[in-house]
């Protein structure tokens, strides 16, 4: 037999992360790497965090799981949270990123055919969008590499130019049902899209009666330095998927909606076995007692004043190696002139340094979102020594 026990659908690096110390992962062999990548965006509080991990401790020792056919004060609790700090009136919670999508997918799907417009299936989409892996949200994605194999897709998906309102405009059609976009594209390269195209889509969808769908996944939870990247292109959606952060390191995710857009989700309408259980409701109320507030996303954005100056500054002394730099709050991208994926194993191999490789040739940054300036020094002399010594075309 050849092939390994761990199904090897993930090309995985040497470096083996044994244990976590707040920005720091500690390998087998008790090498310290600065960890600028958090699990993709995932551990915004460190890898040690103490309210996080009283939280999991203690919920684990009181009840782990029941079912959702019993009334959940817990789930009732943070999901009321998340109704009082967002546009949504209502929550479903998920294990996943992915599965938050599928949710909303479904929603929009439903506010349609709940009052008879079964036509009405079709979501807009954008080319280079990343939303997940299972069957309806690679179908969503126009990206080849993640439906090979896979055939058929599902139906119901149109795929525009990002950041192309025209385009948007003119996919339209009776089939219509709303349109599905990441406000900052994340794996498709930390590319944010324009206020001008974020406030047409709310437009065309409140002119045509449709879903403006976000998917939040990578960009929510005080990533971007608001709760969620949409509060600063001053809109709102009608349903938003959330995950990574929302549980600092505990899958968990939730598709959040309005009254209105949730119409079609009713009795039996949707569910999960796990989703929504005490243990991650335990995880994702201590990661609101940390974020949730002014102070720290004020935090956040001062550190991502102080990184983004710093990374603008540093790269005009490499105009071979980087383009420029873009996102926003501890969302970074530095675009490379060449592939990312070599200089982030330099970066790893050589500097003890994790960041994240990302589409259109860019090096991703989204660490912790507890970092604080020592970080920031420690990562730009990284960076630094990294980019010295580093020769494009050198083997990832
Ligand atoms: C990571 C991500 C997903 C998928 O999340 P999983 O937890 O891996 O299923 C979906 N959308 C966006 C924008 C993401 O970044």
């Amino acid at each position: 037999m050849s092939i390994t026990p761990l199904m090897p659908v993930y090309p995985r690096c040497g470096f083996r992360p044994v244990r976590g110390d707040h920005c720091h992962l500690i390998g087998e062999d008790g090498r310290r790497y600065l960890d600028f990548a958090a699990g993709i965006a995932v551990n915004i509080l460190g890898h040690s965090h103490e309210g996080l991990i009283g939280a999991i401790q203690q919920q684990a020792a009181t009840l782990m799981h029941v079912s959702n056919l019993y009334g959940s004060p817990q789930g009732e609790h943070l999901a009321k949270r998340l109704v009082d700090l967002t546009f949504a009136d209502t929550v479903f919670f998920t294990n996943s990123g992915a599965e938050a999508v599928e949710c909303a997918i479904k929603t929009a799907r439903a506010y349609h055919q709940h009052v008879g417009n079964d036509h009405k299936f079709e979501l807009i989409t954008f080319k280079n969008a990343f939303h997940g892996r299972t069957m309806a949200t690679i179908s969503a994605s126009n990206q080849e590499k993640m439906h090979k194999g896979f055939m058929p897709l599902l139906p119901g998906f149109k795929y525009v130019d990002f950041d192309d309102l025209e385009g948007a405009k003119a996919a339209m059609g009776p089939n219509t049902a709303g349109f599905l976009v990441e406000p900052i594209q994340g794996e498709g390269g930390i590319r944010p899209a324009s206020e001008s195209f974020m406030h047409g889509l709310r437009s065309l969808a409140d002119e045509h009666d449709l879903m403006l769908v976000l998917d939040e996944v990578q960009t929510g939870v005080a990533r971007t330095g608001t709760m969620y990247a949409h509060e600063q292109y001053d809109i709102v959606p009608d349903i938003l998927a959330t995950a990574k952060g929302i549980g600092g390191g505990f899958p968990l995710g939730a598709c959040l909606a309005t009254e209105k857009a949730a119409r079609g989700m009713v009795f039996g309408a949707h569910g999960s076995t796990y989703g929504g259980n005490p243990l991650a409701m335990a995880a994702g109320e201590a990661v609101l007692d940390v974020v949730a507030n002014e102070e720290f996303l004020t935090h956040v954005r001062t550190m991502s004043d102080k990184l983004r100056a710093r990374l603008e500054q540093f790269i005009g002394n490499y105009p071979e190696l980087f383009e420029l730099v873009r996102g926003r709050g501890l969302m970074l991208g530095v675009k490379m002139k060449m592939e990312s994926r070599a200089f982030v194993g330099h970066l790893r191999e050589n500097q003890q340094l994790l960041t994240v490789s990302a589409g259109d040739n860019t090096l991703r940054l989204v660490p912790p979102l507890v970092i604080d300036e020592s970080h920031i020094d420690e990562f730009m002399e990284k960076l630094s020594a990294g980019a010295s010594s580093f020769s494009p075309g050198e083997d990832a």
